[in-house]
């Protein structure tokens, strides 16, 4: 069966994610766990962890991805950010076993000026060192980013580097966002470029797997290296790429979650029905 899901907000507690993504149909879900653009760490009571845990039970919602904020800069040149982003990411390793989810999504870092050689090193020794203070082992998904100025995991074989320094206690597996991937100049609209980017990682990170497809349209033309998503069909993937990308063999099995624009619930609706059609769509 396809697991198909969206990033769902937590505003008015834990559980209303959960609510929210039953209610859209969905059989898994992506969450923050607290604010993406804040340093704070919020304290949950036991009470609201429970029942966040008992209600995902009940509604069978699986797996259960969890974001990290966007503020961890693991290869910051500043070692004060870099500690911050370690003490970050520990708590949203311990938050991830607190309510049993699947897997942190984690962006590995950014230059911000430095060689990417030292970048790559000061990312994977950041991931381990958290790993390392919370015991929560081959949990982390590293996700491909755009390709914009100081990106150290647009491509592919970088993030081998990364997963390779961290090693396999630190790092579960890889998740593929395809608009990033279009802006870093994979082409998931085509067939070949599909395969391009499953065979690199058969090659390069081996035997780590996708576990995870973020599904968003680029705003963006292939190779612009800048982050903006689009509704799926809207964008330049568009209806004709995402209807041959969703129906190759390569993804069988791999969850998919929606991280498109939101402006009422009406688009997450719209957009996983799109999915869903061209899931079903026959001829592309
Ligand atoms: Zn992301
Ligand atoms: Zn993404």
């Amino acid at each position: 069966m396809i697991r198909l899901g969206v990033h769902t907000s937590i505003a008015g507690g834990l559980h209303r994610s959960l609510e929210r993504a039953h209610e859209l149909g969905c059989n898994t879900l992506q969450i923050f766990c607290h604010s993406p653009r804040s340093w704070n760490r919020p304290e949950y009571s036991k009470e609201e962890i429970e029942r966040f845990v008992s209600l995902r039970r009940s509604l069978s919602l699986s797996p259960l991805f969890v974001h990290c904020s966007y503020l961890i800069n693991l290869s910051s040149p500043s070692p004060d950010v870099r500690e911050r982003s370690i003490g970050l990411l520990a708590f949203e390793l311990e938050m991830l076993r607190a309510l049993e989810a699947d897997y942190l999504v984690l962006h590995p870092g950014r230059a911000v000026g430095q060689p990417l050689k030292k970048a790559i090193e000061l990312a994977s020794e950041g991931i381990k060192r958290a790993v390392q203070l919370t015991e929560v082992k081959g949990r982390i998904l590293l996700e491909n980013t755009a390709g914009q100025k100081g990106d150290i995991s647009s491509e592919i074989p970088l993030i081998a580097e990364i997963a390779d320094l961290a090693g396999p206690e630190a790092v579960g597996g890889i998740c593929i966002d395809t608009c990033h991937a279009f802006q870093a100049g994979y082409d998931v609209s085509t067939g070949e470029g599909v395969k391009r980017v499953f065979s690199e990682i058969k090659r390069y990170l081996s035997p780590l797997k996708v576990e995870l497809i973020h599904l968003n349209d680029s705003k963006r033309p292939l190779s612009s290296g800048l982050d903006r998503h689009e509704h799926i069909g809207s964008g330049y993937i568009g209806e004709k790429g995402f209807c041959r990308f969703l129906n190759s063999s390569e993804l069988k099995g791999i969850p998919l979650i929606l991280e498109t624009p939101k402006e009422s619930i009406k688009d997450d609706i719209r957009n996983l029905s799109k999915v869903k059609a061209l899931l079903e769509a026959k001829d592309c």
